[in-house]
């Protein structure tokens, strides 16, 4: 039995450069891994490929993407044998933190370990990019410059430690709709990733907040004001930066320490706690992999 966890992502920049003739839009953007993760554990079967999800609204059958990764191991090694997966998911679901590709990427390492198929983390991500463009980033993880479709990376010097607090709206984005919008109205704002990549080698946290720029926020932000409204609330109340993550909808607010961390989440609790949809609030640090064996 091999249990795993996959850990969610944040962008601490996203841009986009065009749209490709493919359909998918070319990229540019700095990922970083953070600690809020789901857990899965994997065991043989005889042939077949189970699912159990630990929340019933999230089809646990061949449309999920830790299925899908099981499929695409099996066929492409040859594996007959089969795995019993048991997802424990905390990561919210459509919430711009790669929360399915995750669970991709940690099946593809468990099924890896599960059968020794010795297969090189290069091999791992080819697989992972035919599945979706965000999981080789989270089958890596630590801090990234993915482009093309986000799938071709570039590791950079980590991030330095950071305290991370998630706030999720109680409305979902589809990734789809937020690029679609960026096209007609575009963004008035782009980050330089070069110069946040020489923040991140001068290793000081406070550099990287002015450099931090997602050209997906003015578009969401349209739609859902509230996203607007977390992001005051966690910049009132002492955060470094605070930036919407992928295409939203969830705000991440950047603080030094554990402490201050726990105490902002807790501010954020109570002055939305007569809201009418309260937020999903969760406190997490950056993280230096995507995904982690706990044992076998
Ligand atoms: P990204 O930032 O990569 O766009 P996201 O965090 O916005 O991802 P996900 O949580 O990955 O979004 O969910 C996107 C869609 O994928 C959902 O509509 C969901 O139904 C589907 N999905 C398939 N498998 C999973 C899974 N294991 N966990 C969560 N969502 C999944």
């Amino acid at each position: 039995m091999i249990k795993i966890e996959g850990n969610a992502k944040i962008n601490l920049t996203l841009d986009i450069l065009g749209k490709r003739e493919d359909g998918y839009h070319e990229v540019s953007m700095v990922m970083q891994s953070v600690s809020l993760h789901d857990t899965l554990t994997l065991s043989k079967t005889r042939r077949d490929i189970f699912l159990k999800i630990s929340v019933p609204w999230l089809r646990a059958d061949e449309r999920n993407l830790a299925w899908r990764a099981a499929a695409l191991i099996k066929e492409r090694c040859g594996v007959k044998g089969g795995v019993r997966i048991n997802l424990v998911k905390r990561i919210p679901v459509a919430a711009g933190l790669a929360g399915g590709s995750a669970d991709a990427a940690a099946v593809l390492r468990g099924m890896d370990a599960l059968y020794d198929l010795q297969l090189s983390e290069q091999e791992l991500c080819e697989l992972g990019a035919e599945l979706g463009s965000d999981i080789p980033f989270c089958i890596t993880g630590g801090t990234q410059l993915a482009t093309g479709r986000g799938e071709v990376l570039r590791r950079l010097k980590g991030c330095p430690t950071a305290w991370i607090v998630l706030m999720k709206p109680r409305i979902s984005v589809s990734t789809a709709w937020a690029y679609q919008h960026y096209d007609a109205e575009g963004a008035e704002r782009h980050p330089d990733n070069l110069a946040f990549e020489q923040a991140l080698e001068g290793g000081q946290l406070s550099e990287l907040p002015p450099l931090m720029c997602n050209v997906l926020e003015s578009v969401t932000v349209k739609e859902h004001g509230i996203i607007e409204s977390y992001k005051e609330q966690m910049l009132e109340r002492g955060a470094l930066a605070a930036m919407m993550s992928g295409s939203g909808p969830t705000v991440f607010g950047l603080v030094r320490t554990k402490t201050e961390a726990l105490h902002l989440a807790n501010h954020l609790r109570r002055q939305n706690s007569e809201a009418e949809r309260q937020p999903d609030i969760f406190v997490a640090r950056t993280a230096g992999r995507g995904t982690r064996i706990l044992h076998r």
